[in-house]
Formats: C-alpha cells, sequence, structure tokens
C-alpha cells in the first residue's frame, strides 16, 4: 500500500522509526502524534484526516487548538493534566469539531512516549458519532413514550374519576325509573310490552352496575404509584388471612381448603400488597373446576427477593393464552358464566413491576393454575 499520508510535517516519528507505516493508514481511528512540549501535531494518519476533514496543509506544525477541534477547551486542559499524571489516558468521551464545525463524538486514548529524548503524544480518537446519535435518538423515543404514557395513565386517571359521578345518576334514576313501573297499574299494558319493559330495565341496571366495576377497577389501576409512599413493616401471614376472609362464604360454599407456607415479613405499602393477594385468590376462587378447591399460597427464597405462589386446581389456562391474561381487559370467558372486567391481573402485574419483581404463570388446562411474583427482601 502506498504511503502516501504518513506525512512529513516538521518531524517524521512513524517512518524515522520505521513503525509499520502502511498499518498506520490502515487503522479506521484518527491517530494523531503531537509534541508534548509545545502541541504541535508531528504526524496524523488518515483515519485523523477522514474523520477531521482537514488537508495536510492545515495541519502542518499546528496544535488541536489551533486547528480548532476542542468545542470546549477545558475539555483539552483536564485531558493534558491527565496525561501529565498517569501518562496515559483511557477512552475518555469528548464531544469535538470537524474542520467545517460540524459534532463529533469520539473516545479518546492518549500514550506518552519519547524518542530521541523528545516527549510525544500519541492520540486515537475513535469516531463514536454513529453510536452517540443512535442514543441520544433511543433515548429521546424513550422520553416521549414516557411523557405519552404518562399523559395516558393521567387521562385514565381522570376520565375513570370523573365517570363515576353521571354514571352514579344514570344508575339512580333507572332504579327510580323501576320502582316507579313496578308499581304502576299494569292493566293497561299487554303482557309483551310488559315483559320488554321488564327486560330493558333489567338490561339498563346490568350495564350500569358492570360499568360501576369497570370504573372502580380502571380508577385503582391508574392510581397506583401516585398514592403517597406509606411503607410499613408488614407480616405477610396476617394480611393473607385479612384478605382471606373477605371470602370466606364463598369460599365455605366451594369447600375450599387453604394452605400457606410460613410466611416472612416485608417492607412495602399494605394497600398494594392486600390488593395483589386479593385479586389472584378471588381470581382462583372465580375460576374454579369442579373438584374442591384447593388453594396454596406458597414462598420461597429467590436471591434478594421472595418468590411467592398463589396456585389452584381450578380450570386452567390454554398455553397460547398465557402471555395475553396479564394484558388491560385480556379476558377469556364470557361475562355471563366468569364476571369480570379484565383489570385485575393488569393491577397485579403494575404493583408487583413498581416494587421491581415480576410475574408469570404456569397452568395445565383443566388441572389448575400457579401465578408466581417476586417482591423485593429489602
Ligand atoms: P378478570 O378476572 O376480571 O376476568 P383478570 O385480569 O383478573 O380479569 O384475569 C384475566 C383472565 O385470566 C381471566 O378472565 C381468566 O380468563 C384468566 N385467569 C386469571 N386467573 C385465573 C385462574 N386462577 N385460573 C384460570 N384462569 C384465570
Amino acid at each position: 500500500m502506498e504511503n502516501t499520508c504518513n506525512m512529513i510535517l516538521s518531524e517524521k516519528i512513524i517512518d524515522k522509526e520505521n513503525y509499520l507505516p502502511a498499518l498506520f493508514n490502515m487503522i479506521p481511528d484518527a491517530i494523531s502524534i503531537t509534541r508534548k512540549d509545545n502541541g504541535k501535531c508531528v504526524e496524523v494518519n488518515n483515519g485523523f484526516i477522514n474523520l477531521f476533514g482537514f488537508s495536510e496543509l492545515d495541519i502542518i506544525d499546528k496544535t488541536t487548538l489551533e486547528l480548532g477541534i476542542w468545542k470546549n477547551k477545558k475539555d483539552r486542559e483536564l485531558l493534558l493534566k491527565e496525561i501529565e499524571k498517569n501518562k496515559y489516558v483511557n477512552d475518555r468521551e469528548f464531544c469535538v469539531n470537524n474542520k467545517f464545525g460540524n459534532d463529533i463524538f469520539v473516545l479518546i486514548s492518549c500514550q506518552i512516549f519519547i524518542v530521541d529524548e523528545v516527549e510525544y503524544i500519541l492520540t486515537i480518537a475513535k469516531d463514536i458519532t454513529k453510536i452517540k446519535e443512535d442514543q441520544i435518538k433511543i433515548l429521546k423515543s424513550a422520553k416521549e413514550l414516557e411523557y405519552k404514557n404518562h399523559a395516558l395513565e393521567e387521562f385514565v386517571y381522570v376520565a375513570s374519576h370523573d365517570l363515576q359521578e353521571p354514571l352514579r345518576i344514570v344508575s339512580n334514576y333507572c332504579q327510580l325509573i323501576q320502582e316507579i313501573y313496578d308499581g304502576l297499574d299494569k292493566k293497561n299494558i299487554n303482557s309483551k310490552d310488559k315483559s320488554e319493559m321488564d327486560t330493558y330495565i333489567r338490561y339498563v341496571l346490568d350495564a350500569t352496575s358492570r360499568m360501576r366495576f369497570l370504573i372502580k377497577d380502571l380508577l385503582d389501576f391508574s392510581k397506583v404509584g401516585k398514592d403517597e409512599l406509606n411503607y410499613e413493616h408488614i407480616e405477610l401471614r396476617d394480611l393473607i388471612e385479612t384478605v382471606l376472609f373477605d371470602f370466606k362464604v364463598k369460599m365455605n360454599e366451594n369447600k375450599c381448603k387453604v394452605t400457606i407456607d410460613k410466611m416472612p415479613k416485608i417492607y412495602a405499602q399494605k394497600t398494594q400488597i392486600s390488593q395483589i393477594f386479593h385479586n389472584l385468590i378471588s381470581n382462583a376462587i372465580k375460576f374454579k373446576g369442579y373438584a374442591p378447591l384447593r388453594i396454596h399460597i406458597g414462598v420461597e427464597e429467590h436471591g434478594d427477593m421472595w418468590k411467592f405462589s398463589v396456585s389452584d386446581n381450578g380450570i386452567g389456562i390454554e398455553q397460547k393464552h398465557l402471555k395475553y391474561i396479564f394484558g388491560l381487559f385480556k379476558r377469556l370467558h364470557d361475562k355471563q358464566k366468569y364476571p369480570g372486567t379484565g383489570i385485575g391481573l393488569a393491577l397485579v402485574k403494575k404493583i408487583v413491576e413498581l416494587y421491581g419483581g415480576e410475574i408469570w404463570v404456569e397452568s395445565k388446562y383443566g388441572k389448575g393454575s400457579a401465578f408466581y411474583f417476586t417482591l423485593p427482601k429489602k
């Protein structure tokens, strides 16, 4: 390879020492050799010329400061100080300028060496502009996404909060209409009209009741992470027993037997942890099979996390649905057979992730399911 750019400036280190001149130019990174005493460039490679856009003439006997490479003079001073102190610098990131004033992000490494009793600084600048620009783009989209998510959560919160009032009015007036209708003398209404009227009123009342649950669950969902942080030490055994108490009647009806491992204490927000167990136990009861219901609430150590489980011997979930059920409004059954809003598991996931934990499910269709989640020990 012809060594056209292995330039003779004021001195010629690479040729003089016969240090593989071709290799010097083959390296894509920008390499420069400067005198340590006056900072003037002695030699640069093709990579330097390509990256900074200067010609050989531009560079002769100039310092990088005179070339205008440094956006911030302080960066150069700091670099020189470090070289002076340690004799080398490794992979320092800087934003510098090329000849045309464009920003270039570089990783700079330097090393002092001595030839004929003169000290030189060998500098290698690796161009990371593309990587940096990609990083900036990713950061920008992540910020935009975060902003949009936040706006969406605010919207869900405000909408669900404000919808409660008109819904309450619709629901109350519907009940009043039904009461008035029930008290009417219906002699003059034919039986077909009467039955239709009964059906319509029931539909409206059912729908408003479903909507009330939906709005309440949505509001709970959007509130996660909004509340004041009210952390406390929680005796989990007590918390689980309190949650189970709410399901006492349903559990008796289903001859349900619950077993609980020895539970640890955790430091968290009580209402949020209750919500996790409440939703998982409620689902275990709702999606029961024909056999008497068995629920096991387990715990084991998982590094610096506790791994909890709520398992049941209920209807189970088909493998193909496993990854969807934690999404908002994802339900696998019709609302007549298994009422619900499809928000319960999404809410549990949101709380678990707020604590830096994970949630997943293992299930055998027709045999039962086990929901696992992790929470930090500390
Ligand atoms: P919802 O219970 O209101 O339908 P969830 O978000 O709590 O909503 O659950 C989503 C879906 O996941 C449920 O509709 C059901 O199909 C399935 N699922 C949840 N828990 C269980 C369980 N223990 N056994 C079987 N299926 C379950």
